[in-house]
């Protein structure tokens, strides 16, 4: 039976692995999620193999488990809407980390406080040190996630919110302490190990390290938060990997890595896309001050407003125009519209090329997934790096529900909150053309030069109904 199930594992790994390079690309992704899904139910099967060998297995408990986790993940999977996706995942994020958590504690309930070891818990080292781990990281990735969902959902209060980010440096310091003390508790209970440590001892470790994810994204501000998110992410799958070792589990230690490894590495590419280091981000976020959340506001001159016929006749005469995408393409679910609009152009000879910010939207990849949705052929979809030289020989930019992603003040001033983050030089263009609704911030909530530029223009309206409106102009012309 042995065998079956180090056979059924590796097959599992394979289809993890096969999986994941099916989420490189929109095209393949959902059959990579088939794929991935299928192996993590191989291995499921795997498990249950493996301990009906070993303790009887109360199959009640397991259906109801797995009734539970289907009535509370199918239904929110399926109704939310694409742009409260990001939340979703985080919340989701959450989830495992919490379950990760409750494992641990489970383990040292079971074991009355690692006193005594079943010779399946061999070895004791792994089963402790695991444990511990897996206690610390789930709780942090817990509370975090559940702040993040928040905060992406917008349901902390601007005033609240604007109160925690100034708090930074108290939240810090204190993050110090409960680092040092969960450590402490975790060093307690292992060098306890074979004697017991007291209940209470365990749930000193998840509280220290709860308040610590708590307070590691309480003051994240803007446009960190993609950071933060896929940081979440990679910590837990490094929890499950820690409790994948703290229960013998090759299934659960091989997801946990492979989890963990890539959201490790993509923390690390969106980092180096906002031009940050993870610890600036954990240990200063973007606009430590109030001003990451202050509202629109200032004096900073006049804003031209647009008609559609005007923006229809300046984009039909030019060589080339680049859109910009943001949030707001994914709001008003424009992508199909845009891309009609962009067909007629290039039916009469205009350039269109598109500019993917790396955090433009809610998560990342969000604007390649939407365009490739709309059938946007790839070779037009250009990175940042690639398409910022591009902006000063361009005729028309048109930015369509973007702008934290757009504002030059990144750049320029050194006063402003996100002051260093890579942006899209669309300043540069000779013209600028911005669909918004209204003089709003975007979600790093500052306010965005770009708009009072004499070459700028912005068309008010929701994007998908103003692109409609060009899209009738280009046809009158
Ligand atoms: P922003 O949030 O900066 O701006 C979006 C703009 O879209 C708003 O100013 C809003 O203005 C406009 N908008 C909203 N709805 C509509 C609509 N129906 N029609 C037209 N316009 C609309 O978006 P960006 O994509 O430029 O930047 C992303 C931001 O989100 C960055 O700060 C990034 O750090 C952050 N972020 C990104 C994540 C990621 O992984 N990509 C995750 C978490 C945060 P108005 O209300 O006036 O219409």
């Amino acid at each position: 039976m042995n065998y079956l199930v180090t056979v059924l594992y590796i097959v599992a790994f394979s289809l993890f692995i096969l999986g994941l390079s099916g989420l490189t690309g929109p095209k393949t992704a959902v059959r990579g999620n088939w794929i991935a899904a299928t192996g993590m139910a191989i291995a499921v099967v795997a498990t249950l193999i493996k301990v009906r060998d070993t303790a009887p297995i109360n199959w009640i408990l397991i259906a109801a488990g797995l009734a539970l986790g289907v009535i509370l993940g199918v239904p929110p999977a399926k109704k939310t809407k694409m742009t409260a996706m990001p939340q979703l995942v985080a919340l989701f994020n959450g989830v495992g980390g919490g379950t990760v958590a409750l494992i641990a504690w489970a383990e040292f309930i079971e074991t009355d406080g690692f006193a005594h070891f079943t010779p399946e818990q061999h070895p004791t080292v792994a089963l402790v040190a695991g444990s511990l781990l897996a206690a610390i990281i789930g709780s942090v990735s817990f509370w975090g996630s559940l702040v993040a969902f928040l905060k992406l959902q917008e349901s902390i209060p601007k005033n609240v919110e604007k109160r925690l980010v100034a708090s930074a440096k108290l939240f810090q310091a204190a993050n110090v302490v409960l680092l040092l003390g969960a450590t402490a508790a975790a060093i307690y209970i292992g060098l306890n190990a074979g004697v017991g440590s007291a209940p209470w001892t365990i749930v000193v470790v998840l509280v220290l390290a709860g308040l610590m994810g708590l307070f590691v994204v309480f003051p994240i501000g803007g446009a960190d938060m993609p950071v933060v998110i896929s940081l979440l992410n990679a910590l837990t799958g490094l929890s499950a990997a820690a409790a994948g070792l703290a229960l013998n589990n090759t299934a659960m230690i091989v997801a946990g890595m492979i989890v963990g490894a890539s959201g490790s590495i993509l923390t690390n590419l969106m980092a180096v896309a906002m031009n940050r280091s993870i610890p600036a981000i954990v240990f200063g976020s973007f606009g430590g001050g109030a001003a990451a959340v202050a509202g629109p506001g200032g004096d900073q001159g006049t804003v031209k407003s647009t008609s559609a016929a005007d923006a229809a006749i300046q984009m039909a005469y030019a060589n080339q125009v680049i859109v910009v995408p943001g949030y707001g393409l994914a709001v008003a679910q424009a992508q199909h519209t845009v891309k009609e609009m962009a067909d007629l152009l290039e039916s009469k000879g205009v350039e269109v090329k598109y500019a993917i910010h790396p955090v433009a939207g809610r998560m990342p990849g969000h604007m390649n997934v939407l365009l490739a949705e709309a059938d946007v052929e790839y070779d037009t979809m250009k990175e940042m790096d690639d398409i910022n030289g591009e902006f000063n020989r361009t005729d028309v930019t048109l930015v369509i529900g973007a702008n934290d992603v757009t504002n030059p003040a990144a750049r320029n001033d050194p006063s402003s909150p996100i002051h260093g983050m890579p942006i899209l030089n669309v300043d540069e263009s000779r013209s600028v053309i911005v669909l918004k609704r209204s003089m709003n911030s975007g979600y790093a909530g500052i306010e965005n030069p770009l708009f009072f530029l004499d070459h700028t223009s912005m068309l008010f309206g929701d994007a998908k109904k103003s692109v409609g409106e060009v899209i009738e102009e280009l046809k009158a012309l």
